[in-house]
Protein backbone atom coordinates (compact mmCIF):
# COMPACT_ATOMS: atom_id res chain seq x y z
CA UNK A 1 0.00 0.00 0.00
CA UNK A 2 1.56 3.01 -0.80
CA UNK A 3 1.03 6.91 0.18
CA UNK A 4 2.06 10.18 -0.70
CA UNK A 5 3.62 12.72 2.49
CA UNK A 6 4.54 16.37 2.75
CA UNK A 7 7.00 17.25 5.64
CA UNK A 8 4.56 18.50 7.99
CA UNK A 9 2.44 15.19 7.39
CA UNK A 10 5.62 12.91 7.89
CA UNK A 11 5.99 14.90 11.40
CA UNK A 12 2.45 14.28 12.29
CA UNK A 13 3.17 10.45 11.35
CA UNK A 14 6.35 10.61 13.86
CA UNK A 15 4.35 12.41 16.70
CA UNK A 16 1.70 9.30 16.38
CA UNK A 17 4.35 6.57 15.81
CA UNK A 18 6.22 7.82 18.98
CA UNK A 19 2.98 7.19 21.41
CA UNK A 20 3.93 3.46 20.91
CA UNK A 21 7.56 3.24 18.76
CA UNK A 22 11.11 4.85 19.73
CA UNK A 23 12.17 6.12 15.85
CA UNK A 24 15.75 5.91 15.41
CA UNK A 25 17.26 7.07 12.51
CA UNK A 26 20.86 8.98 10.92
CA UNK A 27 21.37 12.48 12.47
CA UNK A 28 24.32 14.19 13.40
CA UNK A 29 26.16 13.83 16.72
CA UNK A 30 27.50 17.52 17.15
CA UNK A 31 31.99 17.95 17.67
CA UNK A 32 31.71 13.83 17.59
CA UNK A 33 33.32 13.68 14.61
CA UNK A 34 37.11 12.70 14.41
CA UNK A 35 38.48 16.03 13.74
CA UNK A 36 38.21 19.15 15.94
CA UNK A 37 34.71 21.30 15.41
CA UNK A 38 33.49 18.46 12.99
CA UNK A 39 30.26 16.64 13.47
CA UNK A 40 29.60 12.87 12.94
CA UNK A 41 26.87 11.26 11.39
CA UNK A 42 24.88 8.66 13.56
CA UNK A 43 21.74 6.93 14.66
CA UNK A 44 19.81 8.83 17.33
CA UNK A 45 16.39 8.80 18.28
CA UNK A 46 14.37 10.52 15.51
CA UNK A 47 11.58 13.71 16.65
CA UNK A 48 11.30 15.10 13.19
CA UNK A 49 12.17 15.26 9.17
CA UNK A 50 14.72 18.33 10.29
CA UNK A 51 16.46 15.76 12.49
CA UNK A 52 16.96 13.49 9.58
CA UNK A 53 20.64 13.52 7.66
CA UNK A 54 19.79 11.39 4.50
CA UNK A 55 22.79 12.92 2.35
CA UNK A 56 25.90 11.56 4.42
CA UNK A 57 26.43 8.03 5.29
CA UNK A 58 26.45 7.16 9.45
CA UNK A 59 29.84 6.13 10.93
CA UNK A 60 28.06 3.63 13.08
CA UNK A 61 26.03 1.16 11.87
CA UNK A 62 22.19 0.84 13.66
CA UNK A 63 23.34 -2.54 15.06
CA UNK A 64 23.91 -1.01 18.89
CA UNK A 65 20.11 -0.50 18.90
CA UNK A 66 19.34 -4.08 19.29
CA UNK A 67 23.03 -5.24 20.41
CA UNK A 68 24.45 -2.90 22.68
CA UNK A 69 27.94 -2.13 22.96
CA UNK A 70 27.87 -3.57 26.52
CA UNK A 71 24.92 -5.67 27.95
CA UNK A 72 24.15 -6.84 31.38
CA UNK A 73 23.12 -10.86 31.20
CA UNK A 74 22.53 -10.96 34.99
CA UNK A 75 23.29 -9.23 38.34
CA UNK A 76 24.30 -12.37 40.93
CA UNK A 77 24.66 -12.40 44.94
CA UNK A 78 24.92 -15.02 47.73
CA UNK A 79 23.59 -17.76 45.56
CA UNK A 80 20.88 -15.89 43.47
CA UNK A 81 20.17 -14.06 40.05
CA UNK A 82 18.06 -12.13 37.94
CA UNK A 83 18.60 -10.94 34.48
CA UNK A 84 17.72 -7.23 34.38
CA UNK A 85 14.76 -6.18 32.52
CA UNK A 86 14.77 -3.87 29.37
CA UNK A 87 12.37 -1.37 27.79
CA UNK A 88 10.11 -3.60 25.84
CA UNK A 89 8.81 -0.07 23.83
CA UNK A 90 8.65 -1.17 19.87
CA UNK A 91 11.44 0.57 17.84
CA UNK A 92 11.48 1.85 14.41
CA UNK A 93 14.67 2.03 12.91
CA UNK A 94 15.42 4.44 9.41
CA UNK A 95 17.88 2.48 7.75
CA UNK A 96 19.13 1.63 4.41
CA UNK A 97 18.94 -1.91 2.30
CA UNK A 98 22.50 -2.72 3.06
CA UNK A 99 22.05 -2.17 6.69
CA UNK A 100 18.92 -4.39 7.08
CA UNK A 101 20.45 -7.30 5.18
CA UNK A 102 23.50 -6.64 8.13
CA UNK A 103 20.84 -7.34 10.22
CA UNK A 104 19.70 -10.78 8.59
CA UNK A 105 23.47 -11.69 8.92
CA UNK A 106 23.22 -10.69 12.50
CA UNK A 107 19.67 -13.02 12.68
CA UNK A 108 21.82 -15.55 10.97
CA UNK A 109 24.41 -15.72 14.04
CA UNK A 110 22.11 -15.05 17.15
CA UNK A 111 19.27 -16.73 16.24
CA UNK A 112 20.27 -19.62 13.44
CA UNK A 113 23.67 -20.36 14.51
CA UNK A 114 22.84 -23.63 16.38
CA UNK A 115 20.10 -25.21 18.63
CA UNK A 116 19.86 -21.85 20.86
CA UNK A 117 18.52 -18.47 20.21
CA UNK A 118 20.41 -15.59 21.95
CA UNK A 119 17.75 -14.41 24.76
CA UNK A 120 19.22 -11.05 24.77
CA UNK A 121 19.33 -10.37 21.52
CA UNK A 122 16.07 -11.75 20.38
CA UNK A 123 14.02 -9.85 23.33
CA UNK A 124 15.60 -6.63 21.38
CA UNK A 125 15.16 -7.82 17.99
CA UNK A 126 11.55 -8.67 18.51
CA UNK A 127 10.54 -5.28 18.90
CA UNK A 128 12.50 -3.76 16.04
CA UNK A 129 10.44 -2.22 12.99
CA UNK A 130 12.67 -1.57 9.66
CA UNK A 131 11.48 1.79 7.98
CA UNK A 132 14.29 1.77 4.80
CA UNK A 133 14.98 4.68 3.14
CA UNK A 134 15.05 4.45 -0.64
CA UNK A 135 18.87 4.16 -1.34
CA UNK A 136 19.10 4.12 -5.76
CA UNK A 137 22.36 6.03 -5.71
CA UNK A 138 24.43 4.48 -2.99
CA UNK A 139 27.70 6.93 -1.50
CA UNK A 140 31.36 7.05 -2.79
CA UNK A 141 32.54 4.36 -0.69
CA UNK A 142 29.74 1.30 -0.80
CA UNK A 143 29.96 -2.19 -2.59
CA UNK A 144 26.56 -3.27 -1.91
CA UNK A 145 25.68 -4.80 -5.33
CA UNK A 146 29.13 -6.90 -5.26
CA UNK A 147 27.77 -8.47 -1.82
CA UNK A 148 24.23 -8.81 -3.15
CA UNK A 149 22.89 -6.52 -0.34
CA UNK A 150 22.03 -3.89 -2.39
CA UNK A 151 17.88 -5.19 -2.46
CA UNK A 152 15.56 -6.55 0.59
CA UNK A 153 11.98 -7.13 0.94
CA UNK A 154 12.73 -7.62 4.61
CA UNK A 155 11.53 -4.03 5.82
CA UNK A 156 8.08 -2.62 7.00
CA UNK A 157 7.52 0.61 5.75
CA UNK A 158 9.82 1.73 3.18
CA UNK A 159 10.50 5.53 2.65
CA UNK A 160 11.53 7.61 -0.61
CA UNK A 161 12.42 11.16 0.59
CA UNK A 162 12.31 13.72 -2.68
CA UNK A 163 10.13 16.72 -3.02
CA UNK A 164 7.76 14.97 -1.53
CA UNK A 165 7.77 11.37 0.81
CA UNK A 166 6.38 8.33 -0.35
CA UNK A 167 5.85 5.46 1.79
CA UNK A 168 5.24 1.81 0.97
CA UNK A 169 3.53 -0.64 3.82
CA UNK A 170 4.10 -3.83 3.86
CA UNK A 171 3.69 -4.52 7.21
CA UNK A 172 0.11 -3.56 7.91
CA UNK A 173 1.06 -2.81 11.62
CA UNK A 174 1.23 0.48 10.40
CA UNK A 175 -1.79 1.10 8.25
CA UNK A 176 -3.76 2.85 10.69
CA UNK A 177 -1.08 5.39 11.63
CA UNK A 178 -1.07 6.21 7.55
CA UNK A 179 -4.99 6.36 6.63
CA UNK A 180 -5.95 9.57 5.64
CA UNK A 181 -2.90 10.41 3.74
CA UNK A 182 -3.19 10.39 -0.33
CA UNK A 183 -2.44 7.16 -1.61
CA UNK A 184 -0.77 6.42 -4.71
CA UNK A 185 1.95 3.60 -6.34
CA UNK A 186 5.03 3.08 -4.94
CA UNK A 187 7.98 1.41 -7.12
CA UNK A 188 10.51 1.24 -4.41
CA UNK A 189 13.89 1.41 -6.24
CA UNK A 190 17.71 0.02 -5.11
CA UNK A 191 21.15 0.82 -6.38
CA UNK A 192 22.24 -1.29 -9.37
CA UNK A 193 25.70 0.00 -9.66
CA UNK A 194 28.00 1.57 -7.09
CA UNK A 195 31.25 3.38 -7.52
CA UNK A 196 33.20 0.51 -6.46
CA UNK A 197 33.19 -3.03 -7.75
CA UNK A 198 34.80 -5.47 -5.57
CA UNK A 199 34.92 -9.05 -7.12
CA UNK A 200 35.18 -11.74 -4.43
CA UNK A 201 37.05 -14.98 -5.09
CA UNK A 202 34.60 -17.83 -5.81
CA UNK A 203 33.26 -20.40 -2.81
CA UNK A 204 35.93 -23.02 -3.10
CA UNK A 205 38.36 -21.18 -4.85
CA UNK A 206 40.17 -20.18 -1.56
CA UNK A 207 42.84 -23.11 -0.74
CA UNK A 208 45.19 -23.42 3.00
CA UNK A 209 47.83 -21.94 0.90
CA UNK A 210 45.94 -18.62 0.67
CA UNK A 211 47.02 -18.48 4.72
CA UNK A 212 50.30 -17.96 3.51
CA UNK A 213 49.65 -15.10 1.31
CA UNK A 214 52.78 -12.14 1.13
CA UNK A 215 49.80 -10.03 0.91
CA UNK A 216 48.56 -10.26 4.20
CA UNK A 217 52.29 -9.19 5.76
CA UNK A 218 51.25 -5.31 4.20
CA UNK A 219 48.38 -5.29 6.90
CA UNK A 220 50.91 -6.55 9.68
CA UNK A 221 52.58 -3.47 8.98
CA UNK A 222 49.87 -0.85 8.15
CA UNK A 223 47.29 -1.80 10.71
CA UNK A 224 47.06 -0.62 14.39
CA UNK A 225 44.61 -2.81 15.28
CA UNK A 226 42.63 -0.27 16.63
CA UNK A 227 39.45 -1.73 15.65
CA UNK A 228 37.42 0.46 14.37
CA UNK A 229 36.49 -1.73 11.34
CA UNK A 230 34.91 -3.99 13.86
CA UNK A 231 33.05 -1.39 15.56
CA UNK A 232 31.72 0.00 12.68
CA UNK A 233 30.45 -2.68 10.79
CA UNK A 234 26.89 -3.59 10.72
CA UNK A 235 27.86 -7.13 10.68
CA UNK A 236 30.53 -8.01 13.57
CA UNK A 237 28.88 -9.71 16.38
CA UNK A 238 31.51 -10.93 18.65
CA UNK A 239 31.75 -10.18 22.83
CA UNK A 240 33.64 -11.07 25.51
CA UNK A 241 31.87 -11.43 28.57
CA UNK A 242 33.24 -10.23 32.14
CA UNK A 243 32.39 -10.37 36.03
CA UNK A 244 32.03 -7.28 37.57
CA UNK A 245 31.12 -6.18 41.30
CA UNK A 246 28.77 -4.19 41.57
CA UNK A 247 26.63 -2.38 44.51
CA UNK A 248 28.00 -0.73 47.48
CA UNK A 249 29.08 -3.94 49.83
CA UNK A 250 30.80 -5.56 46.77
CA UNK A 251 28.56 -8.18 47.94
CA UNK A 252 26.72 -8.22 44.57
CA UNK A 253 28.05 -8.95 40.55
CA UNK A 254 27.19 -8.13 36.93
CA UNK A 255 27.80 -10.83 34.33
CA UNK A 256 27.85 -8.65 31.23
CA UNK A 257 28.98 -8.70 27.44
CA UNK A 258 30.41 -6.43 25.80
CA UNK A 259 31.67 -5.86 21.90
CA UNK A 260 35.28 -7.43 20.97
CA UNK A 261 37.08 -7.48 17.45
CA UNK A 262 39.05 -9.82 15.83
CA UNK A 263 41.42 -6.73 14.59
CA UNK A 264 41.89 -6.20 18.58
CA UNK A 265 45.04 -7.37 20.01
CA UNK A 266 44.01 -9.64 23.08
CA UNK A 267 40.93 -11.24 20.66
CA UNK A 268 42.36 -14.69 20.87
CA UNK A 269 44.37 -14.98 23.54
CA UNK A 270 44.82 -18.11 25.64
CA UNK A 271 45.29 -19.55 29.10
CA UNK A 272 48.89 -19.74 29.13
CA UNK A 273 50.01 -16.99 26.94
CA UNK A 274 48.84 -18.49 23.71
CA UNK A 275 47.30 -16.21 20.92
CA UNK A 276 46.00 -17.54 17.33
CA UNK A 277 46.62 -14.76 15.58
CA UNK A 278 49.11 -12.05 17.25
CA UNK A 279 50.16 -10.50 13.66
CA UNK A 280 48.05 -8.02 12.55
CA UNK A 281 47.71 -9.00 8.79
CA UNK A 282 46.80 -12.66 10.68
CA UNK A 283 43.93 -11.16 11.91
CA UNK A 284 42.98 -9.15 8.53
CA UNK A 285 43.05 -12.39 6.96
CA UNK A 286 40.67 -14.14 9.84
CA UNK A 287 38.50 -10.88 9.28
CA UNK A 288 38.73 -11.40 5.25
CA UNK A 289 38.17 -14.96 5.41
CA UNK A 290 35.39 -14.45 7.48
CA UNK A 291 33.61 -12.15 5.66
CA UNK A 292 33.51 -13.37 2.36
CA UNK A 293 34.28 -17.20 2.88
CA UNK A 294 33.69 -19.07 5.52
CA UNK A 295 30.30 -17.66 6.81
CA UNK A 296 28.90 -18.01 3.07
CA UNK A 297 30.23 -21.82 3.47
CA UNK A 298 28.01 -22.10 6.56
CA UNK A 299 25.15 -19.77 5.76
CA UNK A 300 24.87 -19.70 1.83
CA UNK A 301 25.58 -15.75 1.88
CA UNK A 302 28.44 -13.17 2.90
CA UNK A 303 28.18 -11.99 5.89
CA UNK A 304 29.94 -8.66 3.99
CA UNK A 305 26.85 -6.39 2.93
CA UNK A 306 29.75 -3.96 1.04
CA UNK A 307 28.12 -1.17 3.09
CA UNK A 308 31.82 0.13 3.17
CA UNK A 309 32.11 1.72 6.62
CA UNK A 310 35.36 -0.72 7.65
CA UNK A 311 37.05 1.80 4.97
CA UNK A 312 35.23 4.83 5.68
CA UNK A 313 36.91 4.79 9.38
CA UNK A 314 40.31 2.99 9.27
CA UNK A 315 42.79 6.08 10.66
CA UNK A 316 45.32 3.95 8.14
CA UNK A 317 43.47 3.67 5.03
CA UNK A 318 43.33 0.62 4.51
CA UNK A 319 40.65 -0.34 2.11
CA UNK A 320 38.77 -4.14 2.72
CA UNK A 321 37.31 -3.44 -0.46
CA UNK A 322 40.86 -3.42 -2.20
CA UNK A 323 42.18 -6.37 0.17
CA UNK A 324 39.17 -8.50 -1.26
CA UNK A 325 40.08 -7.79 -4.82
CA UNK A 326 43.69 -8.30 -4.14
CA UNK A 327 42.60 -11.64 -2.96
CA UNK A 328 40.70 -12.55 -5.71
CA UNK A 329 43.44 -11.54 -8.28
CA UNK A 330 45.97 -13.33 -6.25
CA UNK A 331 43.70 -16.27 -6.12
CA UNK A 332 42.80 -16.11 -9.68
CA UNK A 333 46.61 -16.07 -10.85
CA UNK A 334 47.82 -19.18 -8.83
CA UNK A 335 44.57 -21.00 -10.02
CA UNK A 336 45.89 -20.33 -13.49
CA UNK A 337 49.29 -21.46 -12.48
CA UNK A 338 48.50 -24.39 -11.47
CA UNK A 339 46.53 -25.52 -14.10
S1 LIG B 1 33.19 -5.69 6.47
FE1 LIG B 1 33.15 -3.47 5.98
S2 LIG B 1 31.86 -3.30 4.15
FE2 LIG B 1 31.51 -5.36 4.99
S3 LIG B 1 29.67 -5.13 6.30
FE3 LIG B 1 31.48 -4.81 7.63
S4 LIG B 1 31.88 -2.59 7.63
FE4 LIG B 1 30.46 -3.05 5.92
S1 LIG C 1 40.28 0.17 11.29
FE1 LIG C 1 42.13 -0.13 10.01
S2 LIG C 1 43.87 0.13 11.44
FE2 LIG C 1 42.01 -0.16 12.69
S3 LIG C 1 41.95 -2.38 13.09
FE3 LIG C 1 40.70 -2.03 11.26
S4 LIG C 1 42.12 -2.34 9.52
FE4 LIG C 1 43.38 -2.06 11.36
Amino acid sequence: MGYSLSKDQFNSLLDALKKSYTVYGPAVDPDKGNYSDTDRITYKKINSFDDLVLDMKTYFSPKEIVYPVREPLFHFSDGSFFVPHIDEKKIAILLRPCDINGFDRLDTVFLKNGPEEDFYYKRRRKNIRFFMIECAEGFDNCWCVSMNANRTDMYDVAFRFGKEILADVKNEEFIPYLVGFPQTEVDIQFIEKNSIEVKVPEIGSISPESFDLEMWNEYTSRCIACGRCNTSCITCSCFTVQDVACGTEGRMAERRRRWAGCQLNGFTDMAGGHSYRSKNGEKMRFKTMHKINDFHRRFGKHQCVGCGRCDDVCPQYISFARCINTLSEVVAERGKNEQ
